[in-house]
């Protein structure tokens, strides 16, 4: 027997446009939740891999992981998800379940991760992403939106949030007020500045222009902003901070960055250059400095920040789009032309 139809919108060249595509999902496995897509994140990343900027690509592309769906039929397996439920899927749809990695916790380390598009399911199907009516994926895989979200509040969480908060998560509890940067206001940059503010530190925002300042301050709650291209700024607030999220998805050369922490201050970089970037081992080594990169986060940890997110009551601002306005949205995203994040309303937009 296949597996259901469905219908969703796919790049098919390093153009990165989408349109209408449709194809075959598998039969459902015994561990599998069958998901009736309602809301997806656009993420940046969408962008770079629609685009085959930074791993190559397989077209047709189906993007989308930051997805939130109703649960509408189950694996005879699966006990923790009933039909009607609302859960999330983020960027991984797999892993071996044996490494390391795996083996703690982590398995987004894992070397034979699976991502939710642009990956080969162990059935050798091309998985494919959000932007799309229905996902089967492993209950492994799939998150629990608590009660108290909304599911289009819920979906940027799945990939952004998580990338913002599990590099964060190591200071929680520490009772110290610490100082932070937040590097690029965009979707992540912007989840960032909640979840830091959340755990009580002082928080930065470090940004190409002035646009976002008042907003930073009024709306998202940010202490400090800073132009990085402001040398005088930038200079006055340097060996100030324990550490820097840095979401800028371009090229940027790292030296002003650094010399913004102090001894010992991290450098978590999160945001993917196309390009190699560049700094200079002395602005390292002279203040004990580290750059270190963070991956998205464990399926453990997206949904400690949904349960966080919802505790603390936190909102994220979001712009909701319908699906054949997706180019358009892409095309403003790379403006930085969006607060801050966009939404596809996917069951609410015509597919075909
Ligand atoms: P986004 O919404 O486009 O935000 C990026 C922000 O960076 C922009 O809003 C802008 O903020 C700043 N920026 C953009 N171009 C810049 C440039 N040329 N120089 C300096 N600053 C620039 O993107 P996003 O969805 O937040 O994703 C950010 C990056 O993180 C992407 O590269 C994405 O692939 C990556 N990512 C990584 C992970 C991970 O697991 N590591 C997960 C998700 C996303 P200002 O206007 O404030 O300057
Ligand atoms: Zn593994």
């Amino acid at each position: 027997m296949e597996g259901r139809r469905v219908v969703g919108w796919a790049a098919r060249d390093a153009s990165g446009l989408l349109s209408p595509y449709s194809f075959t999902l598998r039969k459902t496995g015994p561990e599998d939740v069958v998901i009736k897509v309602l809301y997806c994140g656009m993420d940046h990343t969408d962008l770079h891999q629609m685009r085959n900027e930074v791993h190559s690509t397989n077209y047709p592309l189906v993007p989308g992981h930051e997805v939130v769906g109703e649960v509408v039929e189950l694996g005879s397996e699966v006990k923790k998800y009933r039909v009607g439920d609302m859960v999330g899927v983020g960027c991984m749809v797999g892993s071996c379940g044996r490494c390391l990695s795996c083996n703690s916790n982590i398995e987004q380390y894992c070397n034979n991760r699976i991502f939710t598009y642009n990956g080969i399911y162990k059935d050798g199907r091309p998985t494919q992403g959000g932007f799309c009516s229905a996902m089967i994926v492993h209950q492994k895989f799939v998150v629990r939106i608590p009660e108290k979200l909304s599911p289009e509040q819920a979906a940027p969480l799945l990939c952004a949030g998580v990338t913002a908060y599990s590099p964060l998560r190591q200071f929680m509890g520490s009772g110290k007020v610490l100082n932070a940067g937040i590097l690029g206001l965009g979707g992540v940059g912007h989840l960032g500045v909640k979840i830091a503010k959340a755990m009580g530190h002082h928080v930065t925002v470090i940004s190409s222009s002035d646009k976002k300042r008042e907003e930073a301050l009024q709306h998202l709650g940010a202490d400090a902003f800073l132009v990085s291209s402001n040398a005088a700024e930038m200079e006055e607030a340097a060996n100030n901070l324990d550490y820097i999220l840095d979401t800028v998805p371009a090229l940027h050369p790292l030296q002003s960055y650094l010399s913004l922490l102090k001894v010992d201050g991290k450098l978590f970089l999160v945001g993917v250059s196309p390009k190699p970037l560049q700094f200079d081992a002395t602005d390292l080594i002279l203040g004990k400095k580290n750059i270190t990169g963070s991956f998205i986060g464990s399926m453990e940890e997206t949904q400690e920040i949904l349960d966080f997110w919802a505790e603390k009551n936190l909102t994220s601002m979001i712009e909701i789009v319908k699906m054949d306005y997706v180019n358009k949205a892409f095309e403003r995203m790379e403006r930085s032309d969006v607060r801050y994040r966009f939404v596809v309303d996917v069951a609410g937009s015509n597919l075909e």
